[in-house]
């Protein structure tokens, strides 16, 4: 690992100008799950750290309406085991406990979950090419090991899928995530906060070099009460998903339709992915597996696989039908 020098912020304005100062290689440091790991194999080489963890931004609070701001710095394992995020939002606590392991989830912050990098194997191999990590270097995982990789919105350039699972909870729950940078605050609304890769696989996120992520709110949703996070993996735990599905379901009991419903999936793209085409399909119609079929058609028609991934096509299918199924309770 490189030397690299450490600096404790102690509130966020503090954080936000000594990034200013530092080099285009300063990067906040939350957990450290992800990013010392990242060091360790030599992807990232900061030469400056910013601990971001002793800010005051460590508290889940309410908002108006029902919602919750979680702060940045709030632990998975403190939000998954929130009272408040676990009856409003069962999705989001689910999704927290289907990710890492309990030491992990105990470091972890909400802000460094979100702000992960890819898993893809090429990625964390410094001897490979890889765009995402030297730009221009090429992408070998289109025609190499593609198996677990994307198979919605990705491109010639990048065919890597964000890992994160609570991001997949945050996204469906349409959740916006509040940033400080050097110009100001500003407020970002999931799944808008990651990018699809395009020909700037480089760029995982549309934040600017020094924005400090301060907080996520989650609007309230009533009927999120009603909802459900379902992670297909390689391994029963400690693994990351093949495909994942966060879900919440508005049913009309008395006539048996979907008022409004909630859906993205993980493990298929570059970003967690909303998916607007079968929640169009649900609204007002039957509350039965036929249209639940019907809205997983209609979101998987984009998908593209690659030589070795259209499983995961099959599989994102019968992971919204049956995520469904179990929230409409037939
Ligand atoms: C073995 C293993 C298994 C795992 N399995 C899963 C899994 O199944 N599902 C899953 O979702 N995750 C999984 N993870 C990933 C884990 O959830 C992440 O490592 C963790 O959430 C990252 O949080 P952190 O606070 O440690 O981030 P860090 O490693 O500290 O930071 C990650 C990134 O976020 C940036 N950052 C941190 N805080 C801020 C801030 N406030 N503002 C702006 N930028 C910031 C950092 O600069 C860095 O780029 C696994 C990790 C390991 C090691």
């Amino acid at each position: 690992m490189r030397p690299f020098a450490y600096e404790a912020a102690a509130d966020a304005d503090g954080a936000v100008a000594a990034l200013a100062r530092g080099t285009a290689a300063a990067r906040y440091l939350g957990g450290g799950t992800n990013l010392v790991d990242l060091m360790r194999l030599g992807v990232e080489q900061p030469e400056l750290l910013v601990d971001v963890t002793r800010l005051a931004h460590g508290a889940i609070e309410p908002l108006d309406g029902g919602g919750l701001r979680i702060g940045a710095e709030v632990r998975n394992s403190d939000c998954a085991a929130d009272r408040a995020v676990r009856e409003r939002f069962p999705v989001l606590a689910q999704a927290l406990l289907a990710g890492a392991s309990g030491q992990l989830r105990n470091l972890a912050t909400t802000a460094g979950n979100l702000l992960q990098r890819t898993r893809c194997a090429y990625f964390q191999d410094v001897s490979k090419p890889c765009n995402k990590r030297a730009v221009g270097s090429g992408c070998p995982a289109i025609e190499g090991d593609h198996r677990n990789l994307a198979i919605l919105g990705h491109s010639e350039a990048c065919v890597a899928t964000h890992p994160s699972d609570m991001a997949v909870a945050l996204a469906a729950l349409g959740a916006r995530v509040v940033v400080r940078g050097p110009g100001g605050e500003r407020t970002i609304a999931m799944p808008g906060l990651h990018r699809l890769p395009g020909d700037e696989p480089e760029r995982d996120t549309v934040l600017e070099h020094g924005d400090l992520i301060t907080a996520v709110e989650v609007p309230g949703l009533p009927w999120a009460t009603r909802s459900r996070y379902r992670k297909v993996r390689d391994r029963a735990s400690f693994a990351f998903a093949v495909v994942s599905v966060a879900a919440a379901l508005d049913v009309d009991e008395a006539g048996g339709t979907v008022r409004d419903a909630r859906l993205a999936l993980g493990g298929v793209a570059h970003v967690p992915w909303r998916a607007l085409a079968a929640e169009d399909a649900l609204r007002g119609a039957p509350a039965t597996r036929e249209s639940f079929e019907a809205a997983a058609e209609a979101e998987l028609a984009a998908a593209e696989p690659l030589r070795d991934n259209a499983f995961k096509v099959s599989l994102a299918h019968n992971l919204i039908v049956r995520t469904l199924l179990e929230l409409a309770g037939a």
